[in-house]
């Protein structure tokens, strides 16, 4: 076991985390960074990100994240490579947190940071051109759409969301749904929203069979669900995943208080309901899932865990 007891041990090592850590250990606090097994977050996933900003030329989800990473640990974080499987304790006797490797940390405090993982379709092809065409966010790469015919599958609100914003560079947005028209998740008000747009085609009862391309997009392979009718959609050369995310907190269940679609609700600010564990970024936000969002909400919760630590709070 380590016997150091850290000031705070944050777990997940995206945008949030890190941020965090930068904060953290520039204020001299003691800080471990569980950065996750693979580390990194989503952004690891993504190619180009170019709405971060300070980047007016754009920079990769990767390299983006490894400068991050270098940040917090000139300022002193520890940074290993390992996911949180258990926490123990409490603020009064201190945190221990065992990762899944079967080390144990202990911690004064802990800023849960863990990130939410965007569900695919489990096809190889999917796989195989995520970031060359496939992507699970509109808002990070619709742009490099213009001017393309994209297809958006899923039918929940994200769904519609994610189709309305990308009929601002594409000409034509398929909204490829499972169910039939009247079975749909979406909220009356998306619903109609994206009914009302010329630009967007639902396109119903609808299986995705295969995502054409080696290395790009150049069409979509589909099967209709009532009639098993098969047909290639060659003009589609984006496709993106709106099926729903899942946040990454099952190491929480029973010790934190986790909302009805599985996130971390914040009672006050960036605190939880458990005294000495704090939240940060897509762990606790179904909502913005943005790289700087997830950033901003991370400075926040170090400088709640400083005050706490301080005792101001
Ligand atoms: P939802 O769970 O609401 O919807 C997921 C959609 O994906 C459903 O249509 C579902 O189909 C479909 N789906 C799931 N798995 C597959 C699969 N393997 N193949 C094809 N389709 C699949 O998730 P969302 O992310 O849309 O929303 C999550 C929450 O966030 C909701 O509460 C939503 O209201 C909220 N939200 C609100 C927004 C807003 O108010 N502006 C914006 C975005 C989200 P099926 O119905 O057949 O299961």
């Amino acid at each position: 076991m380590n016997e150091t007891v850290y000031d705070v041990i944050i777990i997940g090592g995206g945008p949030a985390g890190l941020t965090a850590a930068i904060y953290t250990s520039r204020a001299s606090l003691k800080t471990l960074i569980l950065a996750g097994q693979p580390a990194g977050g989503q952004l690891t996933l993504t190619s180009e990100v170019e709405n971060f900003p300070g980047f007016p030329d754009g920079i990769m989800g990767p390299e983006l994240i490894g400068l991050m990473q270098k940040q917090a640990i000139k300022f002193g974080a520890e940074y290993v490579e390992e996911n949180a499987a258990k926490i123990t304790g409490s603020a009064e006797k201190g945190f221990s947190v065992v990762s899944g490797s079967g080390n144990e940390y202990k911690a004064k405090t802990i800023i849960v940071a863990s990130g939410a993982s965007a569900k695919w379709l489990p096809l190889e092809s999917v796989q195989r051109l995520r970031g060359k065409g496939v992507s699970a966010c509109a808002t990070c790469d619709g742009f490099f759409f213009k001017g393309k015919v994209v297809a958006v599958v899923g039918g929940g609100d994200s769904a519609m969301e994610e189709a309305l914003f990308l009929t601002k560079f594409s000409p034509k947005v398929y909204v490829l749904t499972r169910g039939g028209k009247d079975s749909l998740k979406a909220s009356k008000i998306m619903l109609k929203r994206a009914q009302e747009n010329e630009k967007i085609e639902f396109v119903f009862d609808t299986e995705v069979l295969e995502v054409i391309g080696e290395n790009a997009v150049s069409g979509i392979k589909i099967k209709n669900t009532q009639s098993g009718e098969e047909k290639v959609f060659d003009d589609v050369k984006g496709l993106f995943m709106a099926i729903g995310h899942k946040p990454n907190t099952d190491f929480l269940a029973g010790l934190v208080d986790l909302g009805p679609l599985g996130y971390v609700v914040p009672v006050d600010n960036t605190k939880t309901n458990v005294e000495g564990i704090f939240v940060a970024g897509d762990v606790g936000d179904w909502k913005y899932r943005q790289a700087v969002s997830a950033a901003g909400f991370g400075c926040v919760a170090a400088l709640d865990v400083e005050k706490y630590l301080a005792g101001k709070e």
